[in-house]
């Protein structure tokens, strides 16, 4: 190590505005004995979904599953029948839908309702899509990923376009996609909700790689966060020393020894608890005894 050790954290990371708020309002229900089901994930990370459970709120596939008592909408929103197909059960709904989805819900609708066929730039196997469509007739709307998804699109059934994002992307990586769009169809406008959090944190990791005192990046986030993985590869592009983890166990020591500062960012799925235990972990690991030498572990190795 080089002098004392310095963390930096990224100016934005770990959970947006939505997530967190959902996040929140669930604990808040456990604290007042409240009991229930989150219908999907609220977020992707099993340290949340886990502590939640022990909060009593566990992850229900479907609706279906639910047979009475509480469920809760996450942030990413649902289809709006499941609103109805809740209260025909007799659920009570906890709606901790993120007002920017609803914004994307209500602009959906009124493009409809104009005459326009909908885009929607996302997965559409993410809840959050899967929410603006499912209750759509098919022939009004495509989702797509790609320009090729784009290229299959017959547009000349669909004189008026609107073009919708996913929030958890970042719309300007998609930006070739929605000009494919654009340039197919004969009239597209981009819908005016665009939620900025993604790019936010992604600009912030950036940052952070080009700091000339951060040294190395631990870039801390879920088994299976894809967002958590891309800021891993965004900060890897100009910090080759980035280090994704899962957890304290997959730390090593001999990432810090040469290190004067050490730079950490989060994926939106990662709890505040869970960056906070990393960043103790690494002030213990850089005071500890310098660690025997031996070539350093390849970030890759930590996956
Ligand atoms: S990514 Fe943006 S729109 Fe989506 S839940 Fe988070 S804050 Fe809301």
């Amino acid at each position: 190590m080089v002098g004392p050790l310095a963390l930096r954290r990224a100016e934005k990371y770990g959970f947006c505005a939505g997530v967190r708020i959902a996040d929140r309002t669930v604990r808040k229900l456990a604290s007042e004995g409240r009991r229930g089901k989150i219908l999907g994930q609220l977020v992707h990370n099993e340290r949340v979904v886990s502590d939640l459970v022990q909060l009593g709120f566990a992850t229900a596939a479907s609706l279906e599953e639910v047979r009475a008592g509480t469920i809760v909408f996450s942030a990413h929103g649902v289809p709006p029948s499941f609103h109805r197909r809740a209260l025909e059960r007799g659920l009570l709904v906890v709606d901790t839908t993120c007002p920017f989805v609803y914004d994307v819900h209500e602009e959906a609708r009124q493009a409809l309702e104009a005459g326009f066929h909908a885009v929607f730039i996302g997965d559409s196997a993410h809840r959050e899509v899967i929410g603006y469509t499912r209750d759509l007739d098919p022939g009004d709307y495509d989702i797509v990923q790609t320009t090729a998804d784009v290229d299959r699109i017959d547009f000349g059934r669909h004189p008026k376009v609107k073009i919708f994002y996913q929030t958890t992307l970042n719309s300007e990586e998609y930006e070739d996609v929605a000009l494919a769009v654009e340039g197919a169809a004969a009239h597209a406008e981009r819908a005016d909700t665009i939620c900025y959090a993604t790019k936010e944190n992604q600009d912030a990791a950036r940052d952070l790689a080009a700091d000339p005192e951060v040294d190395c990046i631990v870039v801390v986030g879920g088994r299976h966060s894809a967002n958590t993985r891309h800021l891993w590869e965004i900060c890897r592009a100009a910090q080759p020393r980035s280090y994704l983890v899962h957890g304290t166990d997959d730390l090593r020591a001999d990432w810090f020894a040469d290190c004067g500062g050490v730079g950490i960012t989060a994926g939106a799925s990662t709890p505040d608890s869970m960056i906070e235990e990393v960043e103790g972990a690494i002030r213990s690991l850089a005071a500890s005894p310098a660690p025997a030498s031996g070539p350093l572990a390849a970030p890759e190795a930590a996956l």
